[in-house]
C-alpha cells in the first residue's frame, strides 16, 4: 500500500517515488545520468536501493528508462513493469523514439537544438536494455496502491497510472505541462507532448483527452511541474 506520493523534477524528465510500509516503488527513473539522482530521492523518503520493489514503466523512452539499467545494479530484486507493447522497446528491441532525421529541421532552432544537446549529455543516445522488464500483471496491480490506464500512442504502450483512488494521475507523456523545447517564458498548462514525439499522434491527442478528461485533480506529467485542477483553472501544485 502507499503512503505517500513524492513527485520529482528532474533535470529534464520527472520521476515519481511511492513509498509504502514494505518498501517504495518507483515511476519512470529518468535519463541514464539521472540514475544518482533517483537514489537521492529514494534517500530523502528514507529509502536505499535496496527497499526499492517496482519500477513501474510509463513508457519506454530513454529519458524515462534510462535510468533503470544503474538502479538495477544496487536493487536486483526490483520488478520492471511496463504496458505490453512496451516490453520489448523497454528490453531494448525496436524502440519507439524520435530520431534525428524526424526532428529534421527542428534542430536548426536554438531551443530544440539546446534540448537536443542536453540530451545527448544525459545519456539520451546510450542503447538502453532492460531485460528483465516485463507486461505488467493483474496480480502485480493488486499488491500496489495504483491502477494502470492503457492510454497508446505516444508509444504503443504508453501507460499512465491512477493513484491515490482517482484523484492523482501519473501522465508518462500522455500530458506534459512542460518541455525543454518549449520557451521557459510560457506558462506551465497540461497539454499533449509535441507530437513530433509521439509514435502515433492523432491516438497520443486521444489519450491526451481522455486523461484530462478523467476525475484526477492533480496531474504529476513525464515532463514540467505538478498541477492541480482547481475552480480557478490549472494551477501548480505547490510542494
Ligand atoms: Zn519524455
Amino acid at each position: 500500500m502507499t503512503d505517500e506520493v513524492t513527485f520529482v523534477e528532474g533535470p529534464a524528465s520527472n520521476w515519481i517515488v511511492l513509498t509504502g510500509s514494505d518498501g517504495v516503488d518507483l515511476i519512470d527513473a529518468g535519463y541514464p545520468d539521472d540514475a544518482p539522482l533517483v537514489v537521492e530521492s529514494l534517500a530523502a523518503v528514507g529509502a536505499a536501493l535496496g527497499d526499492l520493489r517496482r519500477i513501474w514503466v510509463t513508457h519506454a523512452h530513454t529519458d524515462h528508462i534510462g535510468g533503470i539499467p544503474e538502479l538495477l545494479r544496487g536493487a536486483p530484486q526490483a520488478v520492471v513493469l511496463t504496458g505490453r507493447a512496451d516490453v520489448e522497446p523497454t528490453r531494448g528491441i525496436g524502440r519507439e523514439q524520435v530520431t534525428v532525421a524526424k526532428l529534421g529541421a527542428r534542430l536548426l532552432r536554438p531551443l530544440w537544438f539546446r534540448w537536443a544537446l542536453s540530451a545527448a549529455r544525459a545519456g539520451g543516445l546510450r542503447d538502453i536494455a532492460v531485460p528483465t522488464a516485463r507486461a505488467l500483471t493483474a496480480a502485480d496491480v493488486a499488491g500496489s496502491a495504483l491502477e494502470p490506464i492503457e492510454v497508446p500512442g505516444h508509444t504503443d504502450g504508453s501507460t499512465a497510472f491512477v493513484l491515490d483512488h482517482g484523484a492523482v494521475v501519473a501522465t508518462g507523456d500522455v500530458i506534459v505541462t512542460h518541455h525543454p523545447t518549449l520557451p521557459r517564458r510560457q506558462p506551465p498548462r497540461p497539454q499533449a507532448i509535441d507530437a513530433v514525439f509521439s509514435h502515433d499522434p492523432g491516438l497520443a491527442r486521444d489519450a491526451s483527452l481522455t486523461l484530462l478528461g478523467s476525475t484526477a485533480t492533480v496531474v504529476l506529467p513525464g515532463h514540467g511541474p505538478a498541477m492541480a485542477r482547481t475552480l480557478q483553472g490549472w494551477e501548480l501544485l505547490e510542494g
